[in-house]
């Protein structure tokens, strides 16, 4: 097990690189297979899905668009809770098949919030693929479609996921050291 620093605090393994890439390539197959002729739309969520969204596209064997959008912001270790759209959606979602790519569903809160005003669109079918999920802390109705992990209530940070602004660019995934 190896221990990093990011700023105060102590982070310890949890995902390697190796186990992230072949659950990403398991979710690829996954929604090729859903997703056949469809020519499904992804609609990243920045900051943290960059590298989730990036790896998931290379594996993907159909046709198929991408955009990204940036919603929240999240400060330190606890949501903020504030939803802000900075980045806005420019296509045109009427018809199309629209698949969410988001780093990690926490509360649920910002997904939650934010699917409504996707909906009022009127997309032809709206999915949610998240790469982490803590279960035990979600609070808001939401059907997760693709879930590359199931984890613990605890922070995360490498793999495009940050600890105040840091730790985006490690490969594998850390958890807080208890
Ligand atoms: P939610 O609205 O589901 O509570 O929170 C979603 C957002 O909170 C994620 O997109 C992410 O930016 C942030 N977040 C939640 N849990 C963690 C975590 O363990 N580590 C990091 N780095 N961000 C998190």
């Amino acid at each position: 097990m190896s221990v990093i620093q990011v700023h105060d605090k102590k982070f310890e393994t949890f995902l390697s690189e190796d186990v992230i890439q072949k659950r990403i390539a398991e979710l690829a197959i996954e929604i090729a297979r859903d997703y056949t002729d469809k020519k499904p739309l992804f609609i990243a969520i920045l900051n943290g899905s960059f590298m989730f969204a990036a790896d998931l596209f290379k594996h993907l064997q159909i046709e198929a668009e991408i955009c990204f959008i940036k919603l929240a912001s999240y400060k330190g270790m606890k949501s903020s809770g504030k939803v802000v759209t900075s980045i806005g959606l420019e296509e045109d979602l009427f018809g199309k098949d629209v698949i969410i790519l988001e780093d990690i569903v926490d509360t649920g809160k910002t997904l939650h919030h934010f699917l409504p005003k996707l909906e009022h669109q009127q997309p032809r079918s709206l999915k949610i693929a998240t790469l982490l999920h803590k279960p035990a802390a979600t609070k808001f109705p939401l059907t997760l479609d693709y879930i590359g992990f199931s984890i613990p209530e605890k922070f995360v940070v490498g793999y495009g996921l940050d600890y105040d602004g840091l730790g985006r660019n490690i490969k594998e995934i850390y958890q807080l050291s208890s």
